[in-house]
């Protein structure tokens, strides 16, 4: 029998009570050794093998079952941020200024409940990696497994994850194709010109003016360099220059962010920033210097896997709970960099319309428990849909 949602439906109290434990100890990116512990626990538990300290304290579990050698990896985030709760309930922080507040805690969760239920159903044939990630809120925990050889050490085919989507209703599922979530970069530009006495600018280069300029000519680039049905947005957040009314500043800096769907427009953003701020402070005979931070790739689900996880999500909650064409969210996402080494697809589980409607990153936020099961289901049934045992063929 293929799994259902009502498969896990003994372990919802379980998940229940570990993912409040671990909402109510928060632990911030690349501190997570109390929530890797709980986890590691768990699974050698289950029986699964258990590698500590991928990218610092990221938990790597593998479950390899029958002769098969297809491998799937299925990922969870772990980590907190540092904000304070608002909550009064039993399960609130109890670590002032950390707070689960993007809903970590519900993804650790439910992958725990899916190695849980595969460890005891054995209904698969391959490897499966269950990877507990460190540092997703921009401490850069994904690319730091990776350099430490997620990928080389526990080799996968296709890897998925999955987020929480406030204002969409528990039992719903979001899966797109291709572009997802946008990547994010920051940018910072310093000018260096020639200081000198407020009324005698003939003997300056004006910094400030110079960093004036080069703010205008930026957004030249997503009109005239970036392609029309192709989105970007560069935003310059941020210009610092001179401290006197009396004096012409020698140095100014800019800095802001880059916003893009595509790993292309986000570097061709990126030159064309470059060779703008560069050339326009050699316009005025000043000088930049660009430092261009890709912070976070764009999440471009690939369009089989994607396949794959829609008809995971059909099978357990319906076509009309499947949205196939949600809009394309400006946040980002940092699995986006698992992405672009292994085919895979992010999906978004719905978090609920009324109590859990409550956006991510506000204080007021809490994952709802009602989604576990759910969440856990899709894990177990994509396993059993990607890795099926074949049909032994009996003699006669
Ligand atoms: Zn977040
Ligand atoms: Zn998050």
């Amino acid at each position: 029998m293929p799994t259902t949602v009502d498969t896990l439906a003994p372990l919802h109290a379980d998940m229940t009570a570990w993912r409040r434990d671990i909402h109510a100890h928060p632990e911030l990116g690349f501190q997570e050794s109390r929530t890797a512990d709980r986890v590691a626990a768990l699974l050698q538990a289950c029986g699964i093998e258990v590698t500590r300290g991928v990218g610092r304290t990221g938990v790597v579990g593998t479950l390899k079952l029958g002769s098969s050698p297809r491998r799937i990896g299925l990922r969870a985030d772990m980590d907190a941020l540092p904000m304070q709760e608002g909550n009064t309930f039993a399960h609130r922080s109890t670590s002032p200024g950390r707070m689960h507040a993007c809903g970590h805690d519900g993804h650790t969760a439910m992958l725990m409940g899916a190695a849980v239920q595969l460890a005891r159903s054995k209904a698969f044939d391959g490897t499966v990696h269950f990877i507990f990630q460190p540092a997703e809120e921009g401490l850069g925990g994904a690319r730091a497994m990776i350099d430490d050889g997620l990928f080389t050490r526990f080799p996968c085919d296709s890897i998925f994850g999955m987020h929480n989507r406030p204002k969409l209703a528990v039992g719903h599922f979001n899966v797109k194709s291709g572009p997802m979530m946008a990547g994010g970069a920051f940018f910072d530009v310093r000018i260096t010109g020639r200081g000198s006495h407020g009324a005698r600018p003939e003997t300056s280069v004006d910094a400030a003016l110079v960093a004036a300029q080069v703010a205008v000519s930026l957004q030249s680039i997503v009109a005239r360099n970036v392609a029309p049905l192709d989105s970007a947005v560069l935003s310059v957040t941020r210009i610092h220059a001179g401290d006197a009314y009396n004096v012409i500043p020698q140095t100014a800096e800019l800095g802001g962010t880059v916003r893009a769907f595509s790993r292309e427009v986000m570097d061709a953003v990126g030159r064309h920033l470059k060779r703008v701020a560069e050339g326009t402070a050699a316009a005025f005979g000043a000088t930049a210097e660009v430092d261009f931070r890709v912070l976070f790739a764009p999440t471009v689900n690939d369009p089989a896997q994607a396949e794959v996880a829609a008809r995971v999500c059909t099978d357990l909650v319906g076509a009309d709970k499947v949205d196939r064409h949600p809009p394309l969210i400006m946040a980002s996402e940092d699995f986006s960099f698992m992405l672009e080494q292994v085919p895979g697809c992010y999906i978004n589980i719905g978090n609920g319309l009324e109590e859990g409607g409550c956006e991510v990153h506000n204080p007021a936020y809490d994952f709802n428990d009602q989604a576990l099961p759910l969440g856990a289901a899709f894990f177990v049934r994509l396993v059993e849909t990607q890795l099926e045992r074949q049909q032994t063929l009996t003699a006669g």
